[in-house]
């Protein structure tokens, strides 16, 4: 690992000889590649754009002569710092941007890895097919972005993440050399089969037998549930978060749009309804059970739109839930809900029609791009607790675990998220005038570790580590987990030069690195 931890100063690092794309260190460039969605800012050395997939090979085969760390880079929307580092930032946008057309035989689309999500899903539309595990990001995030945090969207209830939706994956190692991996064991190459046998070896037993944490959704860490079994490679990729290779395109599976939806969106009484409702929407096979907390309603003035109004009514939280399907699956799917809402809610609003639906889903998706506006009273929404997932019938004590622990640290919360799926996504509300403010959200995320540890979960369920979450590493994950996921980083990248400090930390890193800065 030499290299790792060593930060190259933009002197030491040269125009790499035959490389095609641009590459620069001037501040202007330096500080926009800076910046990322969450509230992290860290100025990289150079920045370095490929022109296409062999210039990634020519620039990380150049790097790794070098010893010269890389940060890949999409559309930055990452929330964690993952997309932010000290080292050479590889922007992998204007380059890898290419969509393939459809394929209707087998109902994939291959694309680079820099293709923006939402052009990919409307590419995909156009052919009838939908891409499901597309995030609210979508406008922004990019195929390789979503690949590396295995990112979901709002209907992972039943879809699932990224990871599910991917045939095939070109990679470009960490020493510069290329290859494409693709879904399933039968097709793995010799050396993961060989890597997940002596690395199941050195395990033994199963993940679950050292305590892999039992949560739907999870995108903290090396997806070792997924690899060790079979040896699958891409299972391995997905989720890495440029820690252990770069993905320059992906084949991504599709799926027919459904004939039908049906919305209904839930008032319920209290936070305790919460896994009931994820229990009503498994029985009903829902595609999204989705959660808006109660300030979320106050704030976006949804407790007073007309058409929310009735659900939302001395609500402690709502839910929305959808059907998919053929008519009679929507049916028979709306039937079961509304049973339940009758049960339990306080109110419900229906949406059969595209209309209706629409607008219902239009505040679903408001709510990310309200909430990074909030600016209240000085008080900002900051991201670093935002993703913690932990088993369903948890929610409730999370969410007053939190809602504790915020009240102690003088400020409250905005929260919404995937509430089928035990993942919450909480947004402090931070006083950026208060001279402890960093302090306060060492101690905020300090607990809210805590909390998570001692009710099963992980720290992330789709946004993945970034820097703000490695250095807790130890703390969710058991030491025979941990030393399996050093192992995996030291096999793959022996020199520690991609994304260093994402997944598994530094020695000494802060997980507060960046924060704020400008
Ligand atoms: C308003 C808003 C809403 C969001 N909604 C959702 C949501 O609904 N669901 C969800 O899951 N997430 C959501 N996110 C988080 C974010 O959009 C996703 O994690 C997304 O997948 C990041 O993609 P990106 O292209 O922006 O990647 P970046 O932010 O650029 O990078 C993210 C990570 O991936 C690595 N990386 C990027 N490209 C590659 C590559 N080609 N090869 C290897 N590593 C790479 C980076 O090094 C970094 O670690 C949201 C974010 C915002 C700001």
């Amino acid at each position: 690992m030499a290299a790792t931890g060593q930060r190259a100063s933009a002197a030491s690092l040269a125009r790499p000889p035959a490389f095609r794309g641009s590459f620069r260190a001037d501040p202007a460039t330096l500080a926009a590649h800076s910046v990322s969605a969450g509230p992290f800012s860290i100025r990289p050395t150079a920045v370095a754009v490929p022109s296409d997939a062999e210039d990634v090979q020519t620039l990380i085969t150049w790097a790794a002569r070098q010893g010269t760390p890389v940060v890949p880079r999409g559309g930055a929307s990452g929330l964690p710092a993952g997309n932010v580092g000290a080292w050479l930032a590889v922007d992998l946008v204007p380059g890898l941007g290419e969509i393939g057309n459809v394929d209707l035989t087998t109902g994939t689309l291959r694309c680079g890895a820099g293709a923006g999500a939402a052009t990919v899903a409307r590419v995909a539309s156009r052919a009838g097919l939908a891409f499901p595990p597309l995030p609210s990001s979508a406008e922004r995030c990019t195929i390789g972005g979503m690949v590396a945090n295995n990112a979901a969207g709002a209907r992972s209830f039943r879809h699932g993440a990224t990871r599910e939706w991917l045939a095939a994956l070109d990679v470009v190692w960490p020493d510069g050399s290329r290859s494409s991996i693709e879904a399933g064991p039968d097709t793995a190459p010799t050396w993961s089969r060989e890597l997940a046998a002596d690395l199941s070896a050195r395990l033994g037993g199963t993940v679950q037998d050292h305590g892999w944490p039992r949560v739907r959704k999870n995108s903290s860490g090396y997806a070792l549930d997924r690899f060790l079994p079979g040896g699958d490679a891409l299972q391995l990729m997905v989720g890495s978060e440029g820690t252990l290779g770069i993905v320059v395109g992906a084949t991504l599976r599709l799926t027919p749009q459904p004939e039908e939806r049906g919305v209904l969106l839930v008032g319920l009484p209290f936070l305790d309804s919460i896994p009931s409702a994820s229990s009503a929407a498994a029985e009903a096979n829902a595609s999204a059970c989705e959660l808006f907390g109660r300030r979320l309603l106050d704030m976006a003035g949804l407790a007073v739109d007309p058409l929310v109004r009735d659900a939302a009514q001395g609500a402690a939280a709502v839910v929305l839930l959808e059907v998919e399907g053929d008519p009679g699956q929507v049916e028979s799917g709306l039937a079961i809900l509304k049973r339940w809402a009758d049960e339990e809610g306080v109110g419900s609003v229906a949406a059969t029609d595209e209309e209706g639906q629409e607008r219902l889903w239009k505040i679903r998706h408001a709510a990310s791009p309200l909430i990074a506006r909030t600016a209240e009273r000085g008080r900002r929404s900051t991201q670093f607790i935002e993703d913690s997932v932990v088993p369903v019938a948890a929610v409730p004590n999370y969410l007053r675990g939190v809602s504790d622990i915020l009240e102690r640290a003088g400020t409250e919360a905005v929260i919404f998220g995937h509430a089928g799926d035990g993942n919450i996504h909480v947004n402090p509300l931070m006083d950026l005038r208060a001279l402890d403010r960093r302090t306060r959200v060492r101690t905020i995320l300090e607990e809210t570790v805590a909390l998570v540890v001692g009710l099963g979960g992980t720290l992330s369920g789709e946004h993945g580590d970034g820097r703000v979450r490695a250095p807790f590493v130890d703390r969710i994950w058991s030491p025979e987990l941990v030393s399996v996921f050093r192992e995996v980083k030291e096999r793959l990248d022996p020199d520690g030069l991609m994304n260093p400090g994402v997944i598994l930390p530094l020695p000494g890193q802060d997980p507060l690195e960046g924060l704020w800065a400008d």
